[in-house]
């Protein structure tokens, strides 16, 4: 069994631990509170008061009203919902949406989708800095537009936009004003309110609560019209019986987030220690989230020569859990739109990794990113290369140089076919088998979706294996990316490892 080293999690960004006051309260209510809140017997009170308990909670934490709350099932749907809410209001004259090309897919998908419906849908400039440039803006707005879209705080850069001046922009040309809010919420002090927003987006699970429950906020009186039709909850603009148990858990983790806050001067303090350890260990590193105006948690840096895939993989197998962005896409390696709208090049943003700190991290937990990262910067890090699955085809799998190590379970061997060639031996038990796998040949390793693949490329080298490479999304991308050869070639040619065996006691390929 491969053991791995500390865990340090610095992906919060994508989502949070569940902390154990929100899952105290889930289980509660799961074990003790199975009453349909729209019924009207004992049971059935229990659990409307649960549920506006949490509402308030909510409200609270994002100054609102209770009533100016919908829960809905994550912030995609919220985002989906309120865009969507537009075509109601399609007709009136106001046909036009201005965003900022920096939002979540669940926006930008929601726009294009619009856009085929009619909408006319424009995108502000955003300048180096990750703001959107307020005069172009301001330029942008008027009696045709109906809605104005900015987020927040970037999910990829942390940094925040002025949602009271754009707010401000958008109400003097008596246009709406929309923010995606997810990644603000317990980074910094929100009040919708204050802020002038008419809409606002949230999800649970970026602030220690669970997946699959967001928070839709509607000033009392603006226009909202249901995406799901069929029942009269949530004041009949979201139907469907409530999920107690996570508007529950949402509603704790609301309660906590002053807590949370509290802890942001040190989180940011920590993510300073480490944007400076990394700058002092590669001289070019770039900095794409300026400290005047960020979210405390977030880092995103540019590695000039460093690929992130790569740079991700050896962190993953030391333990640290980093991320290239939510854009990247381990199958196309689509460079993050973020970062493209920023200004960098797609080459910069192949090089770009994300660090989102939590308020559980340590001094000692930076030190240990810091010097196993800086070691891999300085080039005394010991890297395997990541192989794009695209590139391989008949030539490069049939190199005679080249050996193939599978490292998948046998579930998965069944649902999918190998590589052409490839040696299978089981991850769990990898070390019986490296008698096997020749050092002198260049070693690939394929696992079934690309997580395992990295690991096992980190430890072999541990071994001292030369040459390691592993592919990129496993074998799962490799059909995909090379789909006539998958069907043709997959799963011929392969050998099966024996534990304990030497390499000359089998048989050569
Ligand atoms: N908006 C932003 C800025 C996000 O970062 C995310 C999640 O990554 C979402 C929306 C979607 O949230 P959910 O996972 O609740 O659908």
């Amino acid at each position: 069994m491969l053991r791995l080293r500390r865990q340090v999690y610095l992906d919060n960004n994508a989502t949070t631990e569940v902390s154990a006051a929100v899952q105290k309260i889930m289980r509660k209510v799961l074990a003790q509170c199975f009453g349909n809140p729209s019924s009207r017997y004992r049971v059935a009170r229990e659990a409307a008061e649960i549920l506006v308990q949490a509402r308030k909670n909510v409200a609270l934490a994002i100054g609102a009203d209770p009533g100016e709350i919908i829960f809905t099932g994550g912030a995609s749907e919220a985002n989906n919902q309120i865009l969507k809410s537009l075509l109601a209001a399609r007709g009136q004259g106001r046909d036009t949406v201005v965003a900022s090309p920096l939002e979540h897919p669940s926006v930008l998908k929601t726009l294009e989708y619009l856009g085929t419906c009619g909408v006319r849908v424009l995108f502000c400039p955003v300048g180096r800095d990750g703001r959107v440039v307020m005069d172009a803006l301001a330029a942008m707005i008027d009696e045709r537009t109906r809605l104005v879209c900015c987020m927040a705080a970037n999910n990829e850069t942390g940094v925040m936009q002025d949602l009271a001046t754009i707010s401000r922009l958008a109400h003097s040309k008596g246009a709406l004003m929309f923010a995606d809010c997810v990644q603000a919420l317990g980074k910094m002090l929100l009040d919708c309110n204050a802020l002038g927003l008419d809409y606002a987006s949230f999800s649970a699970h970026k602030i220690h609560g669970p997946k699959g429950v967001g928070a839709l906020y509607v000033r009392a009186g603006k226009p909202l019209t249901p995406l799901i039709h069929g029942g009269h909850q949530e004041s009949g603009l979201r139907a469907g019986t409530e999920a107690l148990h996570n508007v529950a858990g949402f509603g704790e983790a609301c309660r906590e987030i002053p807590g949370v806050l509290a802890c942001a001067g040190t989180v940011a303090v920590l993510r300073d220690h480490l944007a400076a350890a990394l700058q002092a260990a590669l001289p070019g590193t770039v900095i794409n989230t300026p400290r005047e105006f960020s979210v405390p948690n977030t880092l995103s840096i540019t590695l000039p020569g460093f690929d992130n895939g790569e740079a991700i993989a050896f962190l993953d197998y030391h333990g640290i859990a980093a991320s290239a962005g939510s854009a990247c896409n381990t199958q196309a390696n689509e460079p993050s739109h973020v970062l493209r709208a920023i200004g960098l090049s797609d080459q910069a943003a192949r090089q770009t990794l994300r660090f989102s700190l939590g308020e559980r991290i340590s001094r000692r937990d930076i030190r240990y990113v810091g010097a196993v990262f800086g070691d891999y910067l300085r080039g005394h890090g010991t890297p395997v290369t990541m192989i794009n699955p695209a590139q391989l085809n008949e030539d490069m799998l049939f190199n005679e140089n080249l050996f193939i190590l599978d490292v998948r379970n046998l579930v998965d061997r069944k649902i999918l076919k190998g590589l052409p060639g490839s040696h299978e031996a089981p991850l769990l038990s990898l070390k019986h088998y490296l008698g096997q796998v020749p050092r002198q040949r260049e070693i690939l390793v394929a696992c079934q979706g690309g997580t395992d693949g990295p690991i096992v490329a980190y430890y072999l080298k541990s071994k001292g294996y030369h040459h390691v490479s592993f592919v990129m999304g496993g074998v799962f991308a490799w059909k995909v990316c090379q789909s006539e050869l998958y069907v043709r070639l997959g799963g011929t040619c392969i050998t099966v490892l024996e534990p304990g065996k030497k390499l000359h006691e089998i048989p050569s390929d």
